[in-house]
């Protein structure tokens, strides 16, 4: 199956994206999620050093979700 830049594709999380890049030896895609991915988790509960942000006293960690992110999948076929 020959893949073309636009087709459709799953992303890693099993959304539906869309395939924005491939590589010369087709070996590699880049495709794009519009879905929301958790990028990573920030420990903000450290009340000990200054913070740039406002006195709002975070206790917890925050979720970082990023949208419309960009997944290097690698085709092991072949
Ligand atoms: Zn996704």
């Amino acid at each position: 199956m020959e893949l073309k830049i636009g087709d459709a594709y799953k992303c890693p999380e099993g959304h539906k994206a869309k395939i924005v890049w491939i590589s010369e030896d087709k070996k590699a895609i880049a495709v794009r999620c519009p879905q929301k991915h958790l990028s990573k988790v920030v420990k903000v509960a450290d009340y000990t050093k200054p913070t740039l942000q406002h006195r709002n006293y975070p206790r917890k960690e925050r979720k970082i979700y990023v949208e419309n992110m960009v997944f290097l999948i690698i085709i092991k076929n072949m």
